[in-house]
């Protein structure tokens, strides 16, 4: 009898035990699942997929800095943002303007509107402007949106000799050692290198633009000369070249131009105004106007082929 009963208890026993591993497993299969089932919700790619990305798009997006995958992930789903994404010269901070600049401009490509919207181009000219950065020193960058201060006055401008130059000319010192060693360089091939306009001052600049307005009317006037404050030539770091012969119509067909576009870097000198990038720069094609930025920078500015403002905005900006 007493053995039955033991029997009895030991099979109850075995059961109970073996409930409470069921218990357990079932616990904590469940805990795992339900562990992994809150990390794949937190993860970008169910946040990205639930916003309307997938494929490609979502395969892409994965592999982004998570401060880009955050930003998105802040917008409404937009089928062109991983386009923009793609463009070398996207700038995060930009990418609401970008967004905004295609929905009004749907045939442009995406590599315009990222180069028109880094330099503020989506804006008309002389609206949205700012004080330049003057502790940019020789990279300061002064277009139509962004000035140098009424009462600037750059230091170490020096006389050029009339050797370098047509009437009475200042620059930057710097600038100007730089300029008579790619003078030098220019000669030793043939070519002959003369300054037609470097330094001005706010009050030339002044004059310059209101004789414009004056004769012309202000939207004229803006098509003429940029207005005081605006002028790179206000920095001493810009030189009008011309050759011995040549015009302003005519220096594009000299052999001084084309020697000036494959040599100018090597002196820190970069063409300020390329052909067809109006709509960047602000300004016409220019084949006499050169900015000083220093050789690294001319030098990279050179093998991207881009414009000193697309680079500003790109390298030094953000
Ligand atoms: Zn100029």
């Amino acid at each position: 009898m007493a053995k039955r009963r033991l029997k009895k208890k030991v099979k109850i026993g075995l059961i109970v035990v073996a409930i409470i591993i069921v218990l357990i497993i079932a616990i904590v299969v469940g805990i795992n699942s339900y562990k992994k089932h809150q990390t794949y919700i937190a993860s970008y790619e169910y946040k990205l997929e639930a916003l309307g990305y997938k494929d490609d798009q979502l395969e892409y997006l994965l592999k982004q800095d998570n401060k880009i995958k955050d930003a998105i992930l802040n917008k409404k789903y937009n089928e062109h943002i991983v386009d923009f994404l793609k463009q070398k010269y996207f700038i995060l901070n930009n990418l609401d303007a970008y967004l905004e600049y295609y929905d009004k401009n749907k045939n442009d490509s995406f590599e315009h509107i990222i180069s028109i919207v880094n330099v503020n181009a989506n804006y008309d000219h002389y609206d949205h402007t700012k004080e330049t950065n003057l502790d940019d020193g020789i990279l300061m960058l002064v277009n139509k949106y962004n000035y140098l201060p009424e009462d600037y006055d750059p230091t170490d401008i020096v006389d050029v000799k009339n050797w370098y130059c047509y009437g009475e000319n200042q620059i930057k010192d710097e600038v100007y050692q730089k300029f008579i060693e790619m003078f030098d360089a220019a000669k030793e091939a043939d070519k002959k290198l003369i300054i037609s306009s470097g330094y001005r001052t706010h009050e030339d600049q002044e004059d310059t633009y209101n004789s414009y307005v004056d004769r012309y009317g202000v939207k004229k006037a803006d098509t003429l000369a940029a207005r005081p404050g605006f002028s790179e030539h206000e920095t001493g770091l810009t030189l009008d070249i011309t050759t011995g012969t040549a015009t302003k119509d005519t220096f594009e067909d000299t052999e001084e131009f084309e020697w000036l576009k494959e040599n100018s870097y090597k002196y820190g000198f970069i063409l300020r105004y390329p052909k067809d990038k109006e709509d960047i720069t602000g300004y016409a094609y220019e084949p006499w106007h050169y900015r000083y930025v220093g050789i690294e920078v001319a030098t990279k500015i050179h093998e991207l082929d881009i414009t000193y403002d697309e680079y500003y905005a790109y390298f030094l900006a953000n």
